[in-house]
Order: C-alpha cells, then sequence, then structure tokens
C-alpha cells in the first residue's frame, strides 16, 4: 500500500463514520437523535428530577466515561474494517438474489399469477423484515449460547455505559458475521420477491428507506443504548423491544444474562422463553460484572475475545 492509498483508506474511513449522521438507514441520523431526545424530554418530564434536562441527558459520566470512549474508538475502528474487509463482498447479496432469481425460474417458470409492483414492495419489506429481525435474534442468540461466539460477543457487553453509539460496539468478528447474515437474507429475500413480480423491478428499488426501519428508527431506537428507562405498555413489550428491554439484555444482573436478544420484535424472545418485561425490573447496573476488568481498554476488546476463545475451543481455564 502506498502512502497515498493509506491517506486515502484513512479518509474514507473518517468520511464513512460521520456520514452515519446523515444517512436515514443509520440509527444515529440526526433526526433519529432529535426524535429520541424528545422522547428522553418526555421520560425527564415525568420523573420529576431535580437537575437540568441538559446535565440528565448529557450527564458527563456517561458521555465522558472510560467504556464511552471505546465506543467512539470502535466506531471509527469498524469504519476501515468495513471498508477494507466488507464493502468489496456486498455485491454478493446482488449475485445471490440473481441466481434465486434464475434458480426458481429454471425450475418452476413463473407464476401464473405474478404480484403487482404495490403488493411486491409492501410483501417484500414485511418479509425482509421479519426474516431479517429473526436472523439477528438467531444470530444473537447464538452468540450467547455458544461460549466460543460468546467470547466476541462479550465486547458489545463490556459497556459499562451507555450511549447511542455503543451500538456500533462490536467485535469485527461479529461486525462480519452480521454482514454476512444480511447479505444471506438479503440475497434470498430479493431474488425470491424478483421472481414473484416476474422480475419488473429494478434491484435497486429494494434498498430504499424501509418504512417499518424508519417508524423503529425514528420512535426511540437511539434510546435503547441510554441510562433512559423509556418503556413501552407491557402488551407492547410482547411484539416489540422497548428500550429499557434491551437495557436489561445488558444488566449485569446474572438474572438478567441471556434475556431479551431481539432486535426490532419481543415475539421472538416470548417464543423461545427468553422474553423478561420492563415491569418487573427496577434498577439496573451494565457489562460484565467481574469480566469488566478484562475490557477496559480498547486494545483489550480486541484481543482478549481471542484468549477467551481459545480458552473455551480447548477448554482451559488458566
Ligand atoms: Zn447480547
Ligand atoms: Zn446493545
Amino acid at each position: 500500500m502506498s502512502f497515498q492509498e493509506v491517506f486515502q483508506l484513512l479518509y474514507d474511513g473518517i468520511e464513512m463514520s460521520l456520514s452515519y449522521f446523515i444517512n436515514p438507514k443509520k440509527r444515529i441520523y440526526l433526526l433519529y437523535l432529535g426524535s429520541s431526545t424528545l422522547l428522553a424530554y418526555y421520560i425527564y418530564y415525568r420523573s420529576n428530577k431535580s437537575t437540568s434536562f441538559l446535565n440528565y441527558i448529557f450527564h458527563k459520566k456517561i458521555w465522558c466515561s472510560t467504556s464511552s470512549y471505546i465506543d467512539y474508538i470502535l466506531i471509527f475502528f469498524n469504519s476501515f474494517i468495513k471498508l477494507l474487509f466488507i464493502a468489496p463482498f456486498l455485491i454478493y447479496g446482488f449475485y445471490l438474489a440473481f441466481h434465486t432469481h434464475e434458480f426458481l425460474l429454471n425450475h418452476f417458470g413463473y407464476p401464473s399469477e405474478s404480484l403487482t409492483v404495490f403488493q411486491t414492495l409492501l410483501f417484500y419489506t414485511i418479509a425482509l423484515t421479519l426474516l431479517n429481525d429473526f436472523a439477528s435474534f438467531l444470530t444473537h442468540y447464538l452468540m450467547h449460547k455458544i461460549p466460543f461466539l460468546w467470547e466476541f460477543h462479550k465486547v458489545h457487553h463490556s459497556a459499562t455505559t451507555l450511549n447511542p453509539m455503543t451500538q456500533y460496539r462490536l467485535h469485527p468478528i461479529e461486525l462480519c458475521i452480521n454482514n454476512i447474515r444480511g447479505i444471506v437474507i438479503f440475497g434470498i429475500t430479493t431474488g425470491f420477491f424478483d421472481y414473484l413480480s416476474k422480475h419488473q423491478i429494478d434491484k435497486l428499488t429494494f434498498l430504499g428507506v424501509n418504512v417499518f426501519s424508519f417508524i423503529f428508527l425514528f420512535f426511540g431506537a437511539n434510546l435503547r443504548h441510554s441510562h433512559v428507562p423509556f418503556k413501552y405498555p407491557t402488551f407492547l413489550e410482547y411484539i416489540f423491544i422497548s428500550p429499557f428491554q434491551h437495557q436489561i439484555h445488558h444488566s449485569n444482573a446474572p438474572i438478567h444474562y441471556n434475556k431479551n436478544m431481539g432486535a426490532k420484535f419481543a415475539l421472538w424472545d416470548w417464543l423461545f422463553g427468553t422474553l423478561v418485561l420492563s415491569k418487573s425490573v427496577k434498577k439496573l447496573s451494565f457489562g460484565l460484572g467481574e469480566d469488566d476488568k478484562h475490557f477496559n481498554t480498547f486494545l483489550k476488546n480486541m484481543y482478549q475475545p481471542f484468549v477467551g476463545a481459545f480458552r473455551a475451543v480447548f477448554n482451559r481455564r488458566d
């Protein structure tokens, strides 16, 4: 790599990280941060706190903690990982869509009744939302249950304070697993609906902002990684994961381990018996408990999972 290429990579990485704030597909898009702030104000207003709103929401202990600094570094670091190791493979989603469409066409021919453009977009959006969410629940579930994978997922749980950037606090190995999952689900679902619509739709129309994602992101998704206890009415928490339910997922109390692993939907947790409702929990503290000391720097978060995974595979405790 020449000096110029290194410089270009550095520039692209920083640009990519900062572009998250102006990208409607990203959770920390300024509009979603704004709507989350309004919801946080509602919680603040109802809780009769003696401190000012600004002090409540931008508390130094949270935004300037060592844990938060690691989040900020990781958002940049993972942008480079994305540029180098993930971006070149995103095209495989389209290859997979193409081959899924070809496979179905060659084996079954086009169906006599095809979906209209409107029906395709409607059902495609619903299917993609549900399949993506179930797949992310399943990978998340496996990361908690399989000791080898848990070591990498620990990085997300090693956050002892939560802020919206904690969403991106992932070990690069987990980042790669999540992206492979996304590519596979996107490719197969897109190919399937392209087939059902008799290849009428330009695949690029499939890439617009999904209306369900928009609703999820607009209504407080950023509060999931925060200290603001935003809860939904109990009946709704059986269907959708509220921000507070995700905070329970980050709890360092053993009773909350491996609970509320859903992304948007709580349904999967309900089905798998891992659902915890907000009303049953009073106070929370975050992190890994005893293990926090092994994850209190950026570098430890990078190499410790490999040490842990080696031990998990070879069953060594020393
Ligand atoms: Zn988790
Ligand atoms: Zn989280």
